[in-house]
């Protein structure tokens, strides 16, 4: 008679329980029904990339002075930089250049450290291939501006995060115009001047 009565005990408790977990399980999914999908249906809808992605990377082959900087800032030294040396002009003549996205962590540093500025990061994204080692650009493939999401007409683009009004999480529907949270890097050299010199967030 006792191990009847535990086992209605254990077979009630463990039917609580099961109720208790299935509840918690719909008060999930009834909590995301009151909420509006903010699915990006990509390709047709793209984010717009903040100012500061670092994507792949671009290069003016006409500006490079083959100094390496890059490749010795380059926690991989990842950068191919070919050259030889012109005796006639007395300096280095570029021949070919280089770096492998597939290996890239794309970090900055050769953009942040040449000297004549021939390195940007652009907002490209979209590497993917069947084979990492198709992401080996050379000059001319680095020297390619990508296309910008909001220019591409076959594309919705869909300001990012960090475009959206303050305590917006929703992309879609949102008027073009409507300002977005903090200032646009233009207003900031605005508002600290070019040289930082007006900055009154200073101490
Ligand atoms: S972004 Fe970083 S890892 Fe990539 S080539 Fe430049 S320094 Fe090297
Ligand atoms: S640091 Fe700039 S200029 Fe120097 S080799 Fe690299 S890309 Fe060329």
């Amino acid at each position: 008679m006792l191990n009847f009565l535990k086992q209605v005990a254990d077979y009630t408790r463990e039917s609580f329980q099961a109720a208790r977990y299935i509840g918690q399980g719909l008060s999930v999914t009834f909590d995301h029904m009151q909420r509006r999908p903010i699915t990006v249906q990509y390709p047709y809808e793209k984010l717009i990339p903040s100012e500061r992605f670092r994507g792949r990377i671009h290069f003016e082959f006409d500006k490079c002075i083959s100094c390496e900087v890059c490749v010795r800032v380059c926690p991989i030294n990842l950068p191919v930089v070919d050259w030889e040396f012109d005796k006639a002009a007395k300096k280095k003549t570029l021949k070919h250049y280089s770096i492998d996205f597939g290996v890239c962590i794309f970090c900055g540093n050769c953009v942040e450290y040449c000297p004549t500025n021939c390195l940007s990061m652009t907002e490209e994204y979209e590497l993917s291939t069947y084979d990492r080692h198709e992401l080996n650009h050379d000059s001319v493939a680095m020297g390619r501006l990508p296309y910008k999401v909001n220019l591409d007409p076959m594309v919705t683009p869909l300001p990012e995060l960090v475009y959206l009004p303050k305590g917006v999480m929703e992309p879609h529907e949102l008027p073009s115009d409507t300002r977005r949270a903090g200032l646009v890097p233009s207003e900031i050299v605005e508002e600290t001047g070019e040289n930082g010199k007006n900055d009154r967030r200073k101490p």
